[in-house]
């Protein structure tokens, strides 16, 4: 890291990620000059303060790849890290159930998986072993993971901003980046709060972190294109039904996971979510909508392979979002005994979840690079689990790409 001194470095993106980072940056090299910019009037308040606050230890994800490896290590590392910060957290465990026999051998592929992966404890449950852990889910097998837990990101966020003002870092917010300059070998990134110059940019926008690479005049074919995710909530007299944490077995095709019931670290348990196209990347309510964001989504040939590939699943979700009963009748697969009448509305989120031109979703963790730039393209989940360890592979491949 020795030239990395005194550089100054600008973080676009005050979520866990650009977060982690700063303070990773900080702590390896605390000669370092780093500033966050962060577009809203408080950090962590797109994805990482819209997820399912779940630690997830890297069950699912293709051994050998970024998300396997920053999974496991990165579940240790934010585990540790809310101990010694005191933010709320609880290793409860989860279990993953097959619902159907049809199910069972993708339930023992994930099971290689997650051994392959390094992850410890797991255990294949009967039936009978699943309801003794969770008395209320159905299922014919079940696979328990009991590294995996619960978690507060948002409280992960403010903790992760303390450190990094606390070894002399800067976070800015109201600060977004609306253009980047380069000024000979200098950056000039201009915000509503004025000029910020720094040697080295670091790009972690999530949902706007296509946008800022373009600006940063990096030529991508992959584009972010966001999936919106909505919760229902299990009404308080009905709590009683879900334990912990119960997920179905994934379609090995989509990352993401398929409606699941999730306990709250706050209190409570969520049931969700759904994807479907969102008709604005930062749009939490219903309607949302941003006419540049929906043109964006549109103009790209890769949603409508996408759509062309996969009819079936897409308007499943479609008719999903628009249906409780359907809704419903998926979680039911899990938990027999949910009625439409147990669930209240819950939140929302919106994924970036990047996309190739053929319509394929980028599967793992992606970064683009640059002379002293470097950009995180996509960060889906595990995204903020892994946020620590993504972070030292940031601190890393920074070094690369500085002249
Ligand atoms: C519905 C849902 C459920 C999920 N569940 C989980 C889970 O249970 N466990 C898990 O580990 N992960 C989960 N994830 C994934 C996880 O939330 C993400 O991987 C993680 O939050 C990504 O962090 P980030 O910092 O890259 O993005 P973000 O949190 O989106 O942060 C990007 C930041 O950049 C800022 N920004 C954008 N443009 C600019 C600009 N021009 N100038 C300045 N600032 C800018 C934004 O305001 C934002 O604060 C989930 C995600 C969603 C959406």
């Amino acid at each position: 890291m020795s030239h990395m001194k005194s550089r100054r470095v600008i973080v676009v993106g005050g979520g866990i990620v650009g977060l982690a980072a700063a303070y990773k940056l900080l702590n390896n090299n605390p000669e370092l000059s780093v500033t966050v910019l962060e577009k809203e009037d408080a950090v962590g308040q797109h994805q990482s303060g819209h997820n399912s606050g779940v630690l997830h230890a890297g069950l699912y994800y293709q051994p050998g790849s970024s998300k396997a490896r920053l999974a496991v290590s990165g579940i240790r590392e934010m585990t540790q890290f809310c101990q010694a910060e005191g933010v709320p957290h609880e290793i409860c465990g989860k279990v993953v159930v097959a619902v159907t026999e049809d199910e069972v051998p993708r339930l023992q592929d994930l099971l290689a998986r997650g051994t392959a992966n390094g992850l410890r404890g797991l255990k294949w449950l009967s039936g009978a072993e699943l309801r003794e852990i969770e008395p209320h889910a159905a299922g014919v097998a079940a696979v328990q993971v009991p590294e995996e837990g619960i978690v507060d990101y948002s409280k992960v966020c403010l903790a992760l901003v303390r450190r990094i003002r606390g070894l002399g870092g800067e976070v800015l917010t109201n600060s977004g980046v609306r253009r980047l300059e380069k000024n000979g070998a200098a950056w000039i990134a201009h915000t509503p709060r004025g000029d910020v110059a720094a040697d080295v940019l670091l790009n972690c926008a999530g949902l706007q972190s296509d946008r800022v690479a373009r600006m940063a005049g990096l030529e991508l074919s992959m584009q972010i294109v966001p999936f919106r995710g909505v919760y229902y909530k299990l009404r308080a007299h009905r709590t009683h039904l879900v334990r912990n944490l119960i997920y179905p077995v994934p379609n090995p095709s989509f990352p993401f996971l398929g409606v699941h019931f999730t306990r709250m670290i706050g209190g409570g348990i969520e049931a969700g979510p759904n994807a479907v196209l969102a008709l604005s990347r930062e749009g939490y309510r219903f309607g949302q909508f941003s006419l540049r964001d929906l043109a964006q989504s549109l103009a790209f040939r890769g949603l409508w392979r996408f759509l062309m590939k996969y009819p079936g699943e897409s308007w499943k979700e479609v008719r999903r979002s628009y249906s409780k009963e359907m809704f419903c009748r998926a979680l039911g697969r899990l938990v027999p005994e949910i009625a439409t009448a147990d669930l209240e509305p819950g939140t929302s989120g919106v994924r970036a979840q990047a996309m190739y031109p053929n319509g394929e979703l980028v599967q793992d963790f992606v970064f683009g690079e640059g002379p002293n730039q470097l950009h995180v393209l996509n960060a889906p989940s595990p995204g903020a689990t892994a946020s620590l360890s993504i972070a030292d592979e940031i601190v890393r491949k920074l070094e690369q790409v500085m002249s």
